[in-house]
């Protein structure tokens, strides 16, 4: 089979790769959707070789990208039960493996595994940017009937992370939330929270985007780049107090410093963006509004069922994030054009 695998300095090429076959505990993945993820962005900008590095997850050889995954089980190998894993089943991937038995694995978080992360699929171990995918029959989430192979492939990672953050954030249907950037982690996060009955300001730079996270339920629309003082256009759109909880999804020093800045006293400010730095003033902007940052990363098994069962529940349509469908063949157009940021999200049909 053919695998898409990022050379570095915005290079990637399609090798060949054998057709993979499970082993005991394991099942073979037949993709169906697998999409691009902002964090792909990192691995693909990387220097020649050492990507991966940058996400502070080692140095890897040549692997085939994409941690998206969803399709259909093509083959189930030894020891694995009928509960776990069926041929034909229709399935997400929660794209990490650990050891399977810590406290941190045993209850779905394998990418908080104590003996470390042992693969992260597309970045360190092949991902999903192929015809099959081969992985341990536990990292399996069950896609809902009601969800198309695409919306499956968001909550794999982008759209997962979104509800995953807002969770770690205890979002009500009675809070102001301010989303900074807008691209596929923080447009996810504007329709989940808008679902969930926030009140949602949208920011980014891009009026595209911005015109986006109005379609998907933001009541508000704050360009930084047309805007004085983003914490002062917060407050004065909060009856003078700030949003009661903030999320970075731009990754942006300075988006990072408003977002804490931007809460009322006791706010939450949640950071899901990779890479990067902030500078803060701890005494004014932290401790005397009693202010609480967190930091989260994806979501559990757990966390990815219960993402997919609210997004069938409520019949939200993830489908609409992608504004661009590819073959695997495009592979070289379809990052080139994600490397813009400017659009929405990316997926590729097998
Ligand atoms: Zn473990
Ligand atoms: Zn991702």
């Amino acid at each position: 089979m053919k695998g898409v695998v990022f050379l570095g300095e915005r290079t990637l090429e399609l090798q060949d790769f054998p057709d993979p076959t499970p082993g005991p505990g394991e099942v073979v993945i037949e993709i169906k959707a697998s999409g691009m993820c902002g964090s792909d962005l990192k691995f693909y900008r990387g220097p020649k070789g050492g990507a991966a590095a940058a996400l502070g997850l080692g140095s890897t050889g040549a692997v085939i990208a994409g941690h998206e995954p969803c399709g259909v089980v093509a083959a189930v190998g030894p020891g694995v039960s009928d509960k776990e894993a069926r041929v034909g089943m229709r399935v997400m991937q929660h794209h990490y493996r650990g050891c399977g038995v810590c406290p941190h694995c045993a209850t779905g978080w394998m990418q908080l595994c104590i003996e470390g992360v042992k693969e992260v699929y597309g970045v360190t171990g092949h991902g999903a940017h192929a015809r099959y995918l081969k992985c341990p029959a536990r990292t399996l989430v069950p896609l809902p009937d009601e969800l198309s192979f695409a919306t499956g492939a968001a909550i794999a990672c982008g759209t997962g992370t979104a509800w995953g953050a807002l969770q770690r954030l205890g979002l009500q249907g009675d809070h102001t939330i301010a989303i900074f950037g807008q691209g596929p982690v923080g447009l996810s996060a504007t329709q989940l929270a808008s679902a969930m009955g926030a009140q949602v300001i949208a920011l980014d730079t891009g009026e595209e985007r911005l015109q986006r996270a109005k379609d998907f339920g933001a009541d508000l629309l704050i360009n930084p780049k047309s805007t004085n003082s983003v914490v002062q256009a917060i407050r004065e759109a909060t009856h003078g107090r700030g949003a009661h909880l903030a999320l970075d999804a731009s990754s942006s020093p300075q988006a990072r410093a408003e977002a804490v800045r931007c809460v009322r006293t006791w706010g939450k400010v949640c950071f899901v963006g990779e890479g990067g730095e902030v500078t803060l003033d701890v005494s004014n902007d932290l401790l005397r509004r009693q202010v609480t940052i967190i930091g989260s990363w994806t979501f559990s098994t757990v966390g990815q069922a219960d993402c997919a069962r609210f997004i069938a529940d409520r019949k939200i349509d993830v489908d609409h994030l992608f504004t661009d469908h590819w073959r695997l063949e495009q592979a070289e157009e379809a990052y080139r054009r994600f490397d813009t940021q400017t659009t929405g999200k990316g997926v590729f049909l097998m």
